[in-house]
């Protein structure tokens, strides 16, 4: 099987024709990309993956709220299959290849080991995701979350878009009913998924590298909070007994950022992001303040120690200010570790193609990011230029395209394999 592998390149020219092809199917005139889930634009996209794929010879399935898997059947099907794969809806005035890389390179992938005579012993998915971004709902990674059982039905129930339409009215439109229930997967479905992505970042490109391999993805925490306290005359209301909004929020600020710095972990980042005071007077005390706080790290450990710590100050500040506070979670995401046998299958990959390479950490979200809770999961970065992404000049070349795609090749081949 080994040579086979070797033998399996992908085809370069055919896959660059058909990201050309997919970046044409946009809202809005090239070079813009703009795919909002289940706009007549991502159902054209969609269509025009389903196509690839039957011609590839690929199974398709589709689930209730549109996630697509695409298989190629082992020599033992009864095995979880192996699974690649990422997303192909597009923000408003984004660019041909976040997402775009990962869903046609892994169609490239099984293509060419399929081309190349191969018979896998564990069947090969090709999965796309609905709604990798948060564009319509509010909310990232909707499909693979459900996928991952980790958004609760209230939730999903709750979504509205900007019009007050549910998930519900869309997926309708869209042609996927049923209830959402049944879209978590069972946790041994899969034994493994890979992701193929571009960088989003500077670094690969900085460095000279051809692959970054993800090993840890951070995930973030959300927190807003209003503090309300006693307005005044700036003049009139002596120091002692003030309620100064404004003052209880500048604490909390910085004892985010006293937390994120002895958390302990050098990953803990902490940013108070939105801070918005009320009534904005300049002789006039705040009474009112609006604070929202991102907490990130890759480890859920420290991550939620350190959420802990900011929401007892939080509480330590506020009544020894005297000011009334309300504090929600937006959300809190669980950060993944990925499989280190994955993570050293695609360093060996890389090895022996002779491509310069490293591990890394992904601090953006990603369909990964969730598919880490079904199964072992590792990414494969690629550069892309200026580490520019979600802008109608995001550009990743042919040849860096090719290093990827070959890359997961190989890793796919020697996950599926191994029987
Ligand atoms: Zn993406």
């Amino acid at each position: 099987m080994a040579d086979a592998v070797m033998s399996a390149t992908p085809n370069s020219p055919r896959l660059q024709q058909q990201i050309a092809a997919l970046a044409a199917i946009s809202e809005a005139p090239a070079p813009v990309v703009t795919r909002v889930l289940f706009s007549e634009a991502d159902l054209r996209g969609r269509a025009f993956v389903k196509k690839l794929c039957r011609e590839a010879g690929l199974t398709l399935r589709e689930d209730a709220v549109g996630n697509l898997f695409a298989r190629w059947e082992g020599k033992n099907p009864r095995l979880p299959a192996v699974a690649t794969g990422s997303h192909i809806d597009a923000i408003p005035n984004a660019g041909a290849y976040d997402g775009v890389v990962g869903v046609l390179g892994g169609l490239e992938a099984i293509r060419s080991l399929k081309e190349a005579g191969i018979e896998p012993e564990r069947s090969i998915e090709l999965i796309v995701f609905t709604a990798e971004e948060p564009t319509r709902f509010g909310i990232g990674c909707l499909g693979s979350r459900l996928l991952s059982g980790t958004l609760s039905e209230d939730r999903v129930a709750a979504l509205r878009d900007r019009d007050g339409h549910p998930l519900d009215y869309w997926r309708g439109r869209a042609g996927f009913a049923g209830s959402l229930s049944g879209v978590a997967l069972a946790r041994d479905g899969y034994s493994a998924f890979v992701e193929l992505h571009i960088e989003q970042g500077p670094c690969l490109e900085q460095e000279n590298l051809a692959i970054g391999i993800v090993e840890k993805i951070a995930a973030p925490a959300t927190l807003t909070l209003e503090l309300t306290g006693v307005g005044g005359h700036a003049g009139a209301v002596l120091m002692p007994g003030r309620q100064d909004a404004l003052l209880a929020g500048a604490e909390i600020a910085l004892s985010v950022e006293q937390s994120a710095l002895n958390s302990g972990s050098p990953d803990t980042v902490g940013t108070t992001g939105v801070f918005r005071i009320e009534p904005g007077a300049v002789n006039s005390i705040p009474c009112r303040a609006r604070l929202e706080i991102d907490l990130r790290d890759t480890q859920i450990d420290t991550r939620d120690a350190t959420l802990s710590r900011i929401e007892a100050a939080i509480k330590s500040i506020c009544e020894r200010r005297k000011i009334e506070f309300k504090l929600e979670r937006l959300n809190v995401d669980a950060p993944a570790i990925c499989d280190s046998g994955i993570v050293e299958m695609i360093s060996h990959a890389c090895a022996e193609l002779g491509l310069k390479h490293r591990k890394m950490i992904s601090r953006a979200y990603h369909d990964s990011l969730f598919m880490a809770q079904v199964c072992p999961t590792s990414m494969i970065f690629i550069p892309c230029r200026g580490g520019v992404s979600h802008r109608p000049d995001e550009y990743s070349s042919p040849e860096q395209i090719r290093d990827g795609v070959e890359v997961l090749t190989r890793t796919l081949a020697q996950l599926a394999g191994r029987a």
